[in-house]
């Protein structure tokens, strides 16, 4: 029997999805088989709760928000049951994710058409829960369209197969005209229920006048009553013939009538290959209303939004930025108008009509058009694709709120819909961003709004209302694709009237009269403002637990965080605080950033670094989300959070609870998120911050002691080396001292170089005189200085052979290992030391080169917000001159100081794996290019995210199967491979910037990997 989890961690993980909701259920299950959940559904009716079926939990109308037991499908439901190429179906289990399922269906040539944005996370089940559908619905409609048949359990626990039945074969069942006769099974009296409706003329005739208008091809608002009854009342079949398909009204139906458990979906052949997105810049979001209807004549698969909002925010995300390409000028809106074809020639030829069309008329709607073909076309869609959460990641209490987001109306009403809607955001003094699907007539409209403040619930209804009445007005649909949930249900009566609100009560009551299955959604709402995440007048529960004295002084006082949260969150202000208080404020933005959207939910198969500790174990409660929900509800309600309603001693403080130390522990602080999250979560900070909030008022583990003064050890260390090296590898000593700092005993501890890399370099920098192309200082960093000497002379050497003056300054060490391990006073020390050493020297001329990523990026990422405000210009400065070795190489590179010239031209197979905090702040395109001055190399770039070591997680004894874990995801099979097909003629080499990816690649595939300096120096002339 599996286990219903009511701990406070998982209660408060599965307290929220992708929406402005938040309530704390009972428990949370994870079934693993069709029996479980009828045992579920039996357990609830027993103890009267209900059960909230979730997939990926990225909902953004809180579908998945209750106080039952929600019900997770997403760990042990993910298999591909059946593909059938010929007939073009698969049968899959609902927690398949979206993207995989496309993914092995490649190989068939067929792909599921309707596409969500969450794609890479989202799964079958949720997406035939909400109707769900994406920027081809134009070509592909929603997921109602595609599902042919489904599995599933209904609230008595018996289980049905819903597929197309014609009244003949449910005669045969259930007896002739047995809609007209007293049930005798739920099963019987729900098709009952549907036929009696579609045979009565004025139950039709109401459906049709009040559901919106039939053109519209997105439609998730309420039960879709008039889908599924459809072919009932076609009158010009007899009426045995007629067939009912009650998939139909299950699609949309948000987990509220029966609980899926298999899902077969048609598929489509994938598209033609050859395609191109034409961007058209408009001047005025209305130019873009009409320029939609324009496109739409040229027959495009997709005509999608951009605000200028959108575009703005795109340039602070670091990953987006890449993305922005083909922006021209400052456009107030753009639209990506795709066009398909079976040659380049034919697209181009309607590309030339429709640019035409939008140029050069009376209106000049368009004012530039860039037309991006081939691979580019994915950075188009990723930047559209990342709107809603780089829009949800706004910095401040003030958010683009999801509230009247997925309104839709005919696309020829837009303009008329949209110049209302302007004027009744104009009365209510609200702004907003735009986005999304207009081809369809549905934008992501998202007002701004601060639910944290009395006035901004009263608007968050108020726009809600007004919205609801507008749609009703245009004959639209207050929902889309995203579904009604908690958030719109509310309005459904008034949309669709008393008489209709009513069938849908009584459907929803004829399946489910004991209401078992996700209890207020569709019907029966509560109001849209109740349960919000977050309340008015919030206090936070953890200010009297935080002990932090040395953080950065802000001018005011003493402020009682260790990093300076304020400088990046600067919009978050307590309405007049100063110091401490505004710190600890934005401190809380940070963590708020986190929307719920899910992007750390994405599997290996889907690539990335964010986030491992997930992807390795599937377990929500793992994810980058879980780690802010939890940190958000410890440090706003604490021990005043229903989750804590059983704790015992509420007086303990805060920061020992036991949640807070699990969620940190799994995170391996790689940075993933930092560029991978659309609102750039930090969690790497946030971990390492709470950490030493937590070591201030409970004892530093003597492992993270140890870690963080690693550096210090192996400095003494030096001065006895061959004592120290006998003692880190003789088996006997150094599980001694592996098992007291509860380091695995399976891997070997680094032993230390004879000569440090800053001796080594200083001998070699005496043999070189003639420095033409400048001085470069070099960062001996801790790792390389004591373990790694040898590269470190490698490096000095290749730029003293390429002409430039070496030096290493005076300078300590980097902190790395304090900050991961959370001992932020001792970083903090070692920040401030280093940028006073090295202000005055380092510029751009003389610039700061590394070796070992993580260490120089600390000097661009962690040192400004370290260093005490005062200084933080300058050590941004600083950071600015501090470049890793690729980045340097490429800067002179460009200036022509280096060429491939300088290098041999014989042939390579390089395979890259980058590091991860190189891949999340600079990327690895850089250590690309460098090697390719490499005339004969072959690079490939491993799809790796983070190795698994990060640090010494890997050597942490808890942690030394995930860890390898981790790399045996894409890193060690990738290379492996690489190794077994290598040919005895090219040499092969495998090749990591990161010292700690070095060690696990050796411990995990037996492989010496290199760094990219040593290959650069091995192939100099
Ligand atoms: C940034 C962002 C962008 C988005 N973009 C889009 C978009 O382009 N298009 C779009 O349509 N949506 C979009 N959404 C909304 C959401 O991603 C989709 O609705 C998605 O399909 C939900 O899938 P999920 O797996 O997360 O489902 P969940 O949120 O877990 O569940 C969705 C619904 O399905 C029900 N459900 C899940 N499993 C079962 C089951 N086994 N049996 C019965 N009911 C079940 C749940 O109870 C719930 O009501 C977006 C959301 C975000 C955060």
């Amino acid at each position: 029997m599996f286990t219903i989890h009511t701990d406070p961690l998982h209660r408060i993980a599965y307290a929220t999805d992708a929406s402005a909701y938040r309530e704390v259920p009972q428990g949370v299950a994870f079934p693993e088989n069709e029996q479980d959940i009828v045992y579920l559904i039996e357990a609830a009716r027993e103890h009267k709760t209900h059960l909230i079926p979730r997939a990926g939990g990225t909902s953004i109308a809180g579908q998945v928000v209750g106080s039952g037991i929600v019900v997770d499908i997403s760990k042990h439901f993910k298999k591909i049951l059946e593909i059938n190429k010929g007939e073009h179906w698969a049968r899959v289990q609902p927690g398949v994710v979206l993207d995989e399922l496309n993914l092995a269906l490649e190989s068939y040539g067929l792909f599921f058409s309707p596409e969500t944005s969450t794609s890479n996370r989202c799964c079958i089940g949720g997406m035939f829960g909400n109707n769900s559908c994406g920027s081809h619905s134009l070509v592909y409609g929603s997921t109602r369209h595609h599902v042919l048949e489904a599995k599933g359990v209904l609230c008595d626990g018996s289980i049905e197969v819903f597929k197309e039945y014609s009244i003949r074969e449910l005669e045969a069942w259930f007896g002739s005209r047995f809609w007209e006769k007293e049930a005798h099974t739920l099963i019987q009296s729900i098709y009952a229920q549907l036929i009696r409706w579609a045979l009565d003329e004025k139950t039709v005739h109401l459906i049709e006048e009040n559901y919106p208008d039939k053109s519209l091809r997105r439609r998730s608002c309420g039960y879709a009553i008039d889908e599924v009854i459809e072919d009932l009342h076609n009158a010009s079949k007899p009426l045995e013939d007629r067939t009912i398909n009650l998939c139909k009204v299950l699609a949309g139906s948000e987990g509220t009538l029966a609980f899926i458990t298999e899902i077969k979906v048609d598929l489509d052949p994938l598209p033609p290959k050859e395609k191109m997105v034409v961007c058209a810049h408009c001047d005025t979001l209305q130019k873009s209303f009409l320029g939609n209807l324009v496109a739409l004549k040229f027959h495009p698969t997709a005509v999608e939004l951009m605000d200028r909002n959108i575009l703005e925010l795109s340039k602070q995300n670091v990953e987006q930025q890449k993305n922005r390409f083909f922006v021209q000028g400052d456009p107030a809106s753009i639209l990506i108008i795709e066009l398909r074809g079976k040659t380049r020639e034919e697209i181009d030829t309607i590309a030339d009509q429709l640019e035409t069309a939008l140029m050069e008329n009376e209106e000049h709607l368009v004012y530039a058009c860039s037309r991006v073909y081939g691979s580019e076309i994915s950075k188009v869609w990723s930047l559209r694709k990342a709107g809603l959460g780089l829009l949800t990641g706004m910095k401040g209490d003030a958010k683009p709120i999801g509230v009247i987001e997925d309104t839709a109306v005919a696309p020829e009403k837009l303009s008329a819909y949209m110049a209302d809607f302007a004027q009744m955001l104009e009365n209510l003094d609200l702004s907003c961003v735009y986005h999304a699907h207009i081809s369809t007539g549905e934008l992501h409209l998202r007002p701004i709004i601060n639910i944290k403040e009395a006035e901004g619930k009263r608007k968050f209804r108020e726009v809600a209302y007004q919205t609801a009445l507008l749609v009703k007005k245009y004959k639209g649909s207050l929902s889309g694709e995203h579904g009604d949930g908690r958030l719109r249900g509310e309005f459904i009566q008034l949309l669709y009237g008393d008489e209709v609100y009513a069938l849908m009560q009584d459907l929803k009551h004829c399946w489910d009269p004991q209401q078992v299955f996700n209890l207020h959604k569709i019907v029966d709402t509560l109001p849209m403002d109740s349960m919000l995440r977050f309340e008015v007048g919030q206090k936070y529960a953890i200010e009297k637990d935080l002990r932090g004295k040395d953080g950065p002084s802000t001018g005011s006082g003493t402020c009682h965080t260790y990093y300076n949260w304020k400088a990046a969150f600067d919009e978050c202000k307590v309405e007049g605080a100063t110091g401490a208080k505004n710190q600890l404020h934005a401190l809380m933005c940070s963590i708020e950033q986190c929307n719920g959207a899910g992007d750390c939910r994405k599997s290996n198969l889907i690539g990335g670094t964010l986030c491992p500790a997930f992807k390795v174990s599937g377990d929500e409660t793992k994810a980058t989300r879980a780690r802010a929900n939890v940190l958000r509800e410890i440090l706003t309600r604490g021990w005043g959070s229903e989750a804590f309603a059983q704790a015992l001693n509420k007086d303990k403080n805060l920061l020992k609870s036991k949640e807070l130390a699990e969620v940190l522990d799994s995170c391996l602080a790689c940075k993933g998120c930092r560029s991978e999250c659309p609102s750039n979560v930090d969690m790497t900070r946030l971990r390492s911050e709470i950490l030493q909030q937590k070591y201030d008022v409970d004892s530093m583990p003597l492992r993270s002691f140890a870690v963080s003064r690693m550096a210090q050890v192996e400095q003494l260390g030096h001065l006895v080396w061959p004592i120290y090296n006998l003692f880190a590898s003789w088996q006997f000593s150094s599980n001694i001292i592996k098992r007291v700092i509860k380091f695995t005993t399976e891997r070997d501890i680094p032993t230390l170089s004879r000569v440090t890399m800053r001796k080594a370099v200083q001998r070699e920098c005496r043999k070189y005189h003639d420095h033409p192309k400048g001085k470069v200082y070099l960062f001996a960093d801790e790792f390389t200085n004591f373990q790694e000497a040898e590269l470190g002379l490698t490096f000095a050497k290749l730029l003293l052979h390429l002409g430039y003056k070496v030096e290493i300054p005076k300078h300590v060490e980097s902190g790395r290992a304090a900050i991961s391990k959370g001992n932020l006073k001792l970083a903090k020390k070692f920040a401030l030391k280093n940028v006073n050493l090295l202000k005055d020297i380092v510029s751009e001329q003389t610039p700061l080169v590394g070796i070992e990523p993580s260490c120089i990026l600390s000097f661009r990422d962690e040192y400004p917000d370290l260093v005490p405000a005062e200084l933080r210009p300058q050590a941004q400065q600083l950071g600015r001159n501090a470049s890793l070795f690729d980045e340097f190489i490429m800067r002179e590179v460009a200036a022509g100081r280096i060429t491939s010239d300088d290098f041999k031209t014989d042939k390579v197979e390089i395979w890259l794996h980058g590091h991860c905090h190189q891949k999340a702040l600079v990327g690895t395109e850089k250590t690309v290019q460098a090697l390719k001055l490499l005339t004969g190399a072959k690079i490939h770039v491993i799809p790796s995210g983070c190795c698994g070591m990060a640090g010494s997680f890997g050597y942490e004894k808890e942690h030394y199967q995930t860890s390898l874990a981790i790399g045996e995801m894409v890193l060690f099979p990738t290379i492996r491979k690489a190794v077994a097909n290598a040919d005895n003629i090219t040499p092969c080499i495998v090749s990591a910037p990161g010292t700690s990816c070095r060690q696990q690649i050796l411990d995990g595939t037996g492989v010496h990997a290199v760094h990219p300096i040593e290959i650069l120096y091995r192939w100099m002339k």
